[in-house]
């Protein structure tokens, strides 16, 4: 993907109103909608139009999505946005761990997936520039651009933009693992079981608490920008807000 070259996003969906309308906003948006209905065709046209990004529906005829999910993930490092028709999927999707990079549940609104859809291409292109990944969309205090997040969880210490920020140490740990993998979702019980590897029982609700706190925390030296997305009836996820 570059300046000149508009990314092409391959869309599987086989309800044709809403891959209709995801084409008609990803045209809005500058972007080349290539649409399938189903998941037999999703990998032919992967491998023909080497799309910048995959929109791909869970119940498919065919070929379910996870199954689609496992073999492009197997073949390349696409950004996968996964829909589905039920929050309760989620979840299971996750721990399936079939490798996708976001998960969306209908009904969406359409500008929803295309604030998804710019996160994870924005995210490619952090990675492709090697520009650090914790980069913002948003412009720093210091009016470069660049929000340094640096997070060392030997001492338990943490600066963003060169001011420390008091932390618990179970708050750092959560910052670590959602900033290590910006825009990927990542449940509440996956969260815990970064945050305790002894197995304790800990209701999953304690991940909110703590999410809580970090924010009001990182809040102070954000300027109220909060990196910290929720997800609803799922988890969270780190990513700067963008600009637009
Ligand atoms: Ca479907």
């Amino acid at each position: 993907m570059n300046a000149t070259s508009l990314p092409c996003i391959l869309v599987v969906e086989d309800e044709p109103r809403l891959a209709k309308l995801l084409a008609v906003y990803l045209r809005d948006s500058g972007m080349t909608p290539v649409i399938v209905h189903d998941g037999l065709a999703a990998l032919e046209a992967f491998a023909q139009h080497r799309p910048a990004l995959v929109l791909l529906d869970l119940n498919l005829p065919g070929r379910d999505g996870v199954s689609v999910c496992r073999d492009l993930r197997a073949a390349s490092t696409v950004p996968i946005v996964m829909m589905t028709a039920r929050i309760d999927e989620i979840d299971r999707l996750i721990g399936l761990e079939a490798g996708a990079d976001d998960y969306i549940c209908k009904p969406y609104s359409p500008r929803e997936v295309m604030a998804r859809v710019k996160a994870q291409l924005r995210r490619v292109q952090w990675a492709q520039d090697g520009v650090p990944r914790n980069m913002p969309a948003t412009s720093g205090p210091d009016g470069t651009g660049a929000r340094v997040l640096d997070i060392n969880i030997t001492n338990w210490r943490v600066h963003l933009d060169g001011e420390p920020v008091d932390l618990t140490p179970a708050e750092v740990r959560l910052l670590h693992t959602l900033h290590a993998a910006p825009g990927r979702v990542f449940s509440r019980q996956q969260l815990l079981d970064h945050l305790h590897d002894d197995g304790r029982a800990v209701t999953d609700r304690v991940i909110d608490s703590h999410v809580r706190n970090l924010r009001r925390k990182l809040a102070t030296v954000t300027q109220g920008i909060d990196p910290i997305r929720s997800v609803y009836g799922v988890g969270y996820s780190f990513e700067w807000p963008a600009a637009d």
